[in-house]
């Protein structure tokens, strides 16, 4: 067989398909093998990512700023947002700690989700691409593995484990909102079809 346009490879189960004509408005084309979504209909799955991205860049908002956590043992009360968290290791011996968790957890899927909504936002309305909008969407995609929303929320839960015999613990708004965000961003990304996002993207822009 030989490599043409239009092969897409399952990104799950990496069977490959030839991929005849793109799907329609509201149509999934699915693996053979496994059943994993390999290319959406157009409209209706880049709106999704434009509209979840977005609402993950709202939460994010109130994540950096709000209460994440509030600790509790008889006189001592303490209460901190991840902001005030990751600035609390920014002097001394910590400090590359400091950086280093601000930009997994923050700036890089912040910077993400600012990617994708600049490279699939006017597509997503169906007007012609920002200039840049497929330099962004690369980005996106090589950032992808460095965005550790959920890792640091793993890491939260298990602190959150230890510390519960220790002191009275409560969420705040930035805790469920940096919950819903993991949930966001994995619905997210099963929406969005590599090879879907490019055809789209590559179309509108010779347009
Ligand atoms: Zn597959």
């Amino acid at each position: 067989m030989r490599a043409s346009p239009d092969m897409v490879c399952c990104p799950v189960c990496d069977a490959l398909h030839h991929l005849t004509r793109e799907p329609a408005t509201g149509e999934k084309a699915r693996c053979i093998r496994c059943g994993t979504v390999i290319a959406n209909g157009k409209p209706q799955a880049i709106l999704h990512i434009v509209v979840l991205a977005s609402t993950a860049l709202v939460l994010m908002t109130i994540v950096v700023f709000y209460p994440f956590l509030e600790l509790r043992t008889g006189v001592f009360d303490s209460r901190a947002s991840v902001f005030e968290t990751v600035m609390s290791f920014s002097q001394g011996i910590m400090a590359p700690l400091s950086i280093a968790v601000a930009a997994f957890v923050i700036v890089l899927p912040v910077a993400r989700l600012g990617l994708l909504i600049w490279a699939l936002g006017p597509l997503s309305v169906d007007r012609t691409p920002w200039p840049g909008a497929a330099r962004a969407l690369r980005y996106a995609e090589i950032l992808k593995p460095w965005a550790m929303a959920e890792i640091f929320m793993v890491g939260v839960a298990v602190a959150l484990v230890k510390l519960a015999d220790l002191a009275t613990l409560s969420m705040g708004p930035a805790f469920w909102s940096f919950a819903a965000i993991v949930i966001i961003t994995a619905l997210k990304d099963t929406q969005m079809s590599k090879h879907s996002v490019w055809t789209a993207l590559d179309t509108a822009t010779r347009r």
